[in-house]
């Protein structure tokens, strides 16, 4: 067991293990035979590769993909473990070479597919040689109740027979205890260990938004994460055909994948994909098994998954590297329509079960629970944290409509009036008390529910329309969409339902607490330099780029900025192999970076923060709000007044970042500037400001809340507490924003 952290440091370059990864572990060196249950980028390669390096003996690895084989032995073997794997993609030669090196006892790990694997020659190719242990990646595909069922695996079950001494491990994410259960039984495994990790993945953040102009929605998240990976699903190939093509009409480099695709063109655009050619790959639920790509940071969903399970599965293979990560899923309730038509009318338990799962996942859509207890209580555990601080509705970026039962009684009322007669956007005009000819001439100006919700613009009452249409309030029926209320609908009316009504457009997406620790302290600049490098070296030896290093590796470079071999090593994620192959390319580029940014600091001293914070503050050219009167005007030794020049923001490095903004807060500059100055995010910033704010103990938040704003908020507050900064954002009608809310609400504790 001692020798398993030593080895993790030296290949991987890792120092610590993740949840369960030890246990996992202990049992393969025991050889206890197990079960592991880890979600999506929990680590579980790590639980049978580091073992191998650690016992005697050919380790054997199932794995159901050839390109996942390929990638996880470019990886292994990147890293200095020698590992290979046999399967079609071979040519004699090559297949020859792998066979000798198992005879003469070369390697630690080898993969091949199930099929191969329970072949005779295989067998008696394994027999040759002595084994350490058995590994079955992707062990559900054995299972006929998980949702990848691969007959083949099935066949498994010889490896018992053959090698009765040798011990069984087998690998997967699907968490359901039958899946788990299956898979010992199906691997005719002895005295199994089950160990099942924690469901949650906090890097991950989640939002459901409403599909209202999905193109726009799609693009924005795009452009948040320029140059970075992602993966855009959509249900139909002809959403993915049109949406590839839209968002390259945009000028984004993207491409498709799905299985109407050539193999060849699907190769081609996996390959562009995994070596960063192209940033986001749209694709069906086909693009995705077998993708090893650690650092995807943005998963969005153009339309609604049937189920769950499904959602977790494609919205996994975000964030593996533990770096933080986006999933945005657009839904509407067309995507419900469409699944339940596909649900299978000749298998009724099949179809219950269908059924209930895609009901699982609209709830989910439109629930007001947060995203991630809701997955992780799905999937059976609990779940600890009152607030993920990763989910548009921990980060309060949707707005509740304060009470949404009168606002649905009136709508329905309405749709009543109208005798269940109208579409939505006739039900909209009389709502609003519309002056339209139309309206008059059939005298729906006479009903008592004409101009109702006339306080409303006619974009809030059609949307709200929508989401009652998807929360089964309301139904839409034949071929002019006619307005029908629902069963659910008429209990809203006594009472007995609620909805969850949405304001519409009011979000804005806010940093998570993942992303702002996963950033403190990179230099972003260095980071773009260092990606740009290891993408060249990652083309010339036609390796996806993370087979060099992963994201987590080069924002530790980023952040760390070592000068030297040694300080090389202590990145994490650098091993032995990869610090004699890279350091040297790695630590030119760094010091070349430190050379032409001169105003770039390694570990700035308190000094130097103090120093920093004593330099005039730029006047901002980005930020609506002014400098403060109180701050001292820059000026030249010869009197006259400058403008700060535009060279680039000295950044500073965690340590004195902190420091160095609250000497700036001292001066009262403006966020804007000081953000520039610490190179850090808006949102950090924010939070330094209350921290300071608290120790300081002001009683007042200006410069940076205006006084005028600060009196409507103590004003709000009369009525609306300071438990809830929603109720007072919505008590303000959304015109203070929550920062400066919060800001204010410092600032009241202290007075
Ligand atoms: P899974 O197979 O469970 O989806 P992987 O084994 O692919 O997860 O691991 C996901 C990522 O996490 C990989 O980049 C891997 O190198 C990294 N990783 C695994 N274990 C550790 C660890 N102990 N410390 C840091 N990173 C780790």
């Amino acid at each position: 067991m001692e020798r398993l952290e030593p080895i993790l440091k030296q290949y991987w370059g890792y120092d610590s293990f993740r949840p369960l990864q030890r246990e996992a572990m202990e049992c393969v060196l025991s050889g206890h035979d197990s079960v592991v249950v880890l979600p999506t980028g929990g680590g579980k390669s790590l639980c049978y590769q580091v073992p191998a390096l650690a016992m005697p003996g050919l380790a054997v690895v199932v794995s159901p993909l050839i390109s996942l084989m390929k990638d996880q032995v470019d990886a292994l073997r990147a890293n200095g473990v020698n590992a290979a794997f046999l399967n079609s993609s071979l040519s004699p030669q090559e297949r020859f070479e792998v066979e000798c090196d198992v005879r003469n006892g070369s390697l630690t790990l080898l993969y091949a597919a199930p099929e191969r694997l329970v072949t005779d020659g295989f067998l008696e190719l394994l027999r040759q040689t002595p084994l350490a242990f058995i590994a079955v990646d992707e062990a559900h595909c054995i299972s006929a109740w998980g949702h990848d069922f691969r007959p083949e695996y099935r066949e498994l079950r010889k490896l018992r027979e053959a090698f009765p001494e040798i011990s069984i491990h087998g690998y997967t994410a699907t968490a359901t205890p039958h899946v788990r259960e299956d898979i010992a039984e199906q691997l005719n495994l002895r005295d199994t260990s089950l160990l099942v990790g924690n469901f949650d993945r906090p890097n991950l953040s989640y939002r459901v938004q409403r599909r209202t102009d999905p193109l726009k929605q799609i693009a924005e998240i795009i452009d948040r994460h320029k140059g970075e990976s992602g993966i855009v699903y959509c249900i139909r190939r002809s959403d993915v055909d049109d949406t590839c093509g839209a968002l390259r009409a945009q000028g984004k480099k993207v491409t498709p994948y799905h299985a109407g695709m050539s193999d060849q063109d699907r190769k081609r655009s996996q390959e562009a994909f995994l070596r960063d050619d192209v940033d986001t790959v749209v694709a069906t639920v086909a693009f995705g098994m077998g993708i090893d790509k650690s650092d995807v940071r943005y998963v969005i969903h153009a339309g609604m998954p049937k189920s769950l399970e499904h959602y977790q599965q494609e919205t996994g293979r975000a964030g593996r590297d533990g770096l933080e990560a986006e999933c945005t899923l657009l839904f509407s309730g067309a995507d419900y329509r469409i699944w339940r038509n596909f649900l299978p009318d000749s298998d009724p338990e099949a179809r219950r079960s269908g059924q209930q799962k895609l009901d699982d996942m609209i709830n989910f859509c439109s629930g007001v629970t947060c995203r991630h207890r809701a997955l992780v209580n799905y999937f059976g555990q609990p779940y600890d944290k009152d607030n993920c601080e990763a989910c548009d509705l921990c980060l309060e970026e949707v707005d509740l409509v304060e009470d949404p039962g009168t606002i649905t009684a009136k709508i329905l009322s309405c749709v009543l009036r109208l005798k269940e007669r109208f579409g939505a956007d006739y039900t909209t005009s009389v709502l609003l008390g519309s002056q339209e000819a139309r309206v008059f001439e059939r005298k729906h100006n006479e009903l008592t529910t004409y101009g109702i919700l006339k306080e409303y613009t006619k974009k809030e009452i059609r949307d709200w329309l929508e989401q009652l249409v998807e929360q089964d309030f309301l139904e839409k029926t034949g071929e002019y969409s006619v307005l029908r209320v629902t069963n659910k609908g008429r209990l809203a009316l006594h009472g007995e339902e609620l909805p969850r009504l949405l304001q519409p457009a009011k979000r804005h997406v806010k940093e998570t607490k993942a992303a702002h620790d996963s950033w403190e302290g990179v230099d972003r600049d260095l980071f773009e330099t260092l990606r740009s490098l290891r993408r060249r070296l990652a083309d010339e030896q036609k390796v996806p780029a993370y087979v060099v290093f992963g994201d987590a590796a080069l924002r530790d470079m980023a952040r760390k900025k070592p000068s030297n071999r040694d300080a090389f090593l202590h990145i994490s994620g650098v091993g032995k192999k990869k610090c004699a192959d890279y350091a040297t390319v790695f630590l030119k580029a760094i010091a070349q970076h430190m050379q032409t940014n001169p105003g770039d600091t390694r570990e700035v001293t308190e000094e130097e923060a103090e120093e920093i914070a004593a330099r005039p503050a730029p006047r901002s050219r980005l930020g609506s709000r002014p400098i403060p009167k109180r701050f001292p005007q820059a000026a030249r030794e010869d009197g006259e007044e400058y403008d700060a020049p535009e060279a680039k923001p000295v950044r500073v490095a965690l340590r004195s970042a902190k420091d160095a903004a609250f000497a700036l807060f001292a001066q009262g500059a403006s966020l804007e500037d000081i953000c520039r100055q610490t190179g850090r995010a808006a949102f950090t910033v924010g939070k330094y400001l209350e921290e300071y704010l608290e120790i300081e103990q002001r009683s007042s938040p200006e410069p940076w809340v205006a006084e005028a704003v600060f009196e409507k908020v103590l004003d709000a507050v009369q009525t609306a507490g300071t438990e809830r900064l929603r109720t007072i954002y919505d008590s303000l009608q959304g015109e203070v924003s929550y920062d400066d809310i919060r800001l204010c609400l410092a600032c009241l504790k202290n007075a």
